[in-house]
């Protein structure tokens, strides 16, 4: 993943991710809206959904 020196998730904690792919990574919310709440990451910056390339979506949903 290339770094961004604005974005909150260039600096998470590899611990912290439970799963990782080459196109995405997820970890657990450390603010949960609700129990169980997790956070799947693409590891391309890019501003909205609509900006992802096919795989990358299907690797968000899976
Ligand atoms: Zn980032």
């Amino acid at each position: 993943m290339r770094s961004q020196a604005n974005c909150p998730f260039c600096s998470i904690d590899a611990a912290s991710i439970v799963f990782a792919d080459e196109f995405i990574f997820a970890f657990w919310d450390g603010y949960p809206v609700s129990a169980g709440h997790l956070l799947i990451v693409p590891r391309r910056h890019v501003a909205d959904w609509g900006d992802l390339e096919e795989q990358e979506r299907a690797a968000v949903t899976s």
